[in-house]
């Protein structure tokens, strides 16, 4: 499978990075792990239609991660799109409460004309999509916060996608023996703040889940400037890549 970088950044503007966004594509199905702002733009540059994804999960309910969820869903009206199959939203339980108060706001410019549009709260999982298998673990972030594990079944390849969180075992576990190991890595080493992860605590959990490659992402401006590859790799021995936009990586 491949997994592309939509948006490195965070809340705060940049002219580089977007808001959180990922695709992970495989050979019967596509998955967006979530939809911050400039996601959509990002796979119209890639060329990829919205009437590609079999799903998008979200990791809470930040704006920097959902943010793009109601102007996807309003795009996917337009015809043009030519979007038939059933989407899936998954999300931690109390995630198909936020999509009805998308609804109460934009009504039925938010929901599906042509198409399925089915709501999925994930418990622990797995659930299938797309040919792929999903689980959720709750890591340390938000009440309704979750790390995501993808599984492609037809290789057992695995990538883990933290969401934001502090360090928590919801998280090893998420990335135990993941082929590719997807963590937030918000503020450089001396700046921690809480409910987020440093570069060295990022290091620390890849090695302590045994993940055989870190994609460290989600920089706040506080990172510019840093070196943030040292600091993961006092506490990570594998390798260590960092995020920009549009970055793909085959797993
Ligand atoms: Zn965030
Ligand atoms: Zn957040």
């Amino acid at each position: 499978m491949e997994m592309i970088v939509l948006g490195s950044g965070t809340a705060v503007p940049h002219p580089k990075r977007g808001s959180a966004g990922y695709l992970v594509c495989g050979g019967s199905g596509a998955i967006l792990i979530d939809v911050g702002l400039g996601t959509l733009q990002k796979l119209a540059k890639l060329g990829i239609s919205l009437s590609v994804p079999n799903a998008a999960a979200f990791t809470h309910l930040h704006l920097d991660h959902t943010a793009e969820l109601a102007p996807l869903l309003f795009a996917l009206r337009y015809s043009g799109i030519g979007r038939t199959k059933t989407l899936t939203l998954c999300g931690a339980p109390g995630f198909r409460e936020f999509y009805d108060g998308l609804r109460r706001m934009y009504g039925a410019w938010v929901e599906p004309v042509d198409y399925t549009l089915e709501i999925e709260e994930i418990g622990r999982g797995p659930v299938s999509i797309g040919g792929f298998m999903l689980w959720a673990f709750p890591v340390s972030h938000t009440p309704q916060s979750v790390a995501y594990r993808v599984e492609d079944p037809s290789d057992g390849k695995s990538i883990a996608f933290s969401g934001d969180t502090d360090v928590c075992e919801g998280l090893v576990e998420a990335a135990r023996g993941a082929d590719l190991a997807v963590f937030e890595s918000s503020f450089p080493d001396g700046h921690k703040v809480v409910g987020h992860l440093t570069p060295g605590e990022a290091g620390e959990i890849a090695s302590r889940s045994k993940a055989k490659r870190l994609l460290l992402t989600h920089f706040y401006p506080e990172c510019e400037g840093e070196d943030i590859f040292v600091q993961c790799r006092n506490h990570y021995a594998g390798e260590i890549l960092l995020a920009e936009d549009l970055l793909r990586i085959s797993v």
